[in-house]
């Protein structure tokens, strides 16, 4: 029998490096990347991720938007 499932993550891949007006709770600070996306697992080992999505988030309040990997360069600061 093969046991397979997946795994929910979200990776922090780093901040803005400039200040972003927050719409919500009127908050201006560097914004938080994030990598969302489930992994496959085998057998409980995670393999390969899928359905990655990014999203630039208020780290005050947590509201955000989801940006395009190709846009992502745009928005880290390093
Ligand atoms: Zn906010």
């Amino acid at each position: 029998m093969i046991i397979w499932g997946h795994k929910g993550y979200k990776k922090l891949l780093g901040t803005s490096g400039y200040p972003i007006d927050c719409s919500h709770c009127n908050n201006q600070q560097a914004w938080q990347l994030l990598e969302v996306g489930k992994k496959f697992t085998l057998y409980f080992i995670p393999l390969f991720p899928y359905g990655r999505k990014y999203y630039l988030t208020c780290p005050v309040c947590g509201s955000g938007m989801e940006v395009d990997k190709k846009d992502l360069p745009n928005y880290l600061s390093n």
